[in-house]
């Protein structure tokens, strides 16, 4: 579903100019559930918004389903990630005067989805997440956890072929975070939802089908000390 060529990003301030991306090669096959590490700045979130088109790179060339991204226009850009691409942040990024219900309904409005179909379907997507009962409240009545929630029901509620997600955890505590993790693992199981998630976690790392990680700008998939400690400490708590 996603091939990337050689893609570069450099960022011009001024007189500065920050290569951050050197040449990214990675495809992501329909249905897969990647897992995409990195040191801080290492590009993750550079990549995960050239990937949903949010930001164009420098350099090579990026090829969703077998066409490349930067023929189409800026308005075909803007329908392809309405409509099929699902995104959800670390901040999770809610409407705050906007209830739980219109949140959830911001892209079917893009989608040009009728007012009761809206509705109907917010709720399923609430439901979906647990909190088929809150669709009136406003993120600020809401918890971390539970914002997060919702933004995934937005994220679904075009039906999306695949879904970017920057650190959907990273502001929740532990058992949350599993809660949150175990919902995108049904999404993909059962729903066959490609999804590209940037993680901190490498304990969470056996879960995923394949990991990408980004060391100075490139993929470089030899493990990182700390997922080695991690894995260490792993084995040794299971024996
Ligand atoms: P984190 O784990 O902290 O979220 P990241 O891997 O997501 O880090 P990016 O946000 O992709 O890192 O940033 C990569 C590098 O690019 C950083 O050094 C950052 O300072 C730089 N950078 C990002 N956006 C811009 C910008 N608009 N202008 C200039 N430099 C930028
Ligand atoms: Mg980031």
């Amino acid at each position: 579903i996603v091939r990337l060529v050689d893609i570069r990003k450099t960022y011009i301030t001024g007189e500065l100019q920050v290569p951050v991306l050197k040449g990214i090669n990675a495809t992501v096959c329909r249905g897969e559930f990647v897992g995409f590490i990195g040191t801080s700045g290492s590009g993750k979130s550079t990549l995960l918004n050239i990937l949903g088109m949010l930001d164009v790179p420098t350099g090579g060339q990026y090829y969703l389903e077998d066409i490349e991204v930067s023929q189409f226009s800026d308005v075909e850009q803007a329908t392809i990630r309405n409509l099929k691409i699902g995104f959800i942040f670390q901040s999770f990024n809610l409407f705050p005067h906007l209830t739980v219900e219109q949140n959830i309904e911001v892209p079917m409005l893009y989608a040009r989805v009728p007012g009761r179909i809206r509705s109907k379907r917010a709720l399923d997507l609430a439901k979906r997440v647990g909190l088929g009962h809150r669709l009136g409240h406003r993120p600020t009545q809401l918890s971390g956890g539970e914002c997060q929630r919702i933004a995934i029901a937005r994220a679904l509620s075009n039906n999306p072929a695949f879904i970017l997600a920057d650190e959907p955890t990273g502001n929740l505590d532990e058992k949350t975070s599993n809660e949150i993790m175990k919902l995108f693992h049904e999404l993909n199981r059962e729903q066959g939802v490609t999804i590209v998630m940037v993680t901190h976690n490498p304990s969470l790392g056996p879960h995923y089908d394949k990991i990408i990680r980004l060391r100075d700008g490139r993929i470089d998939n030899t493990l990182f000390e700390w997922e080695i400690a991690a894995q260490k400490k792993e084995s040794e708590a299971a024996r």
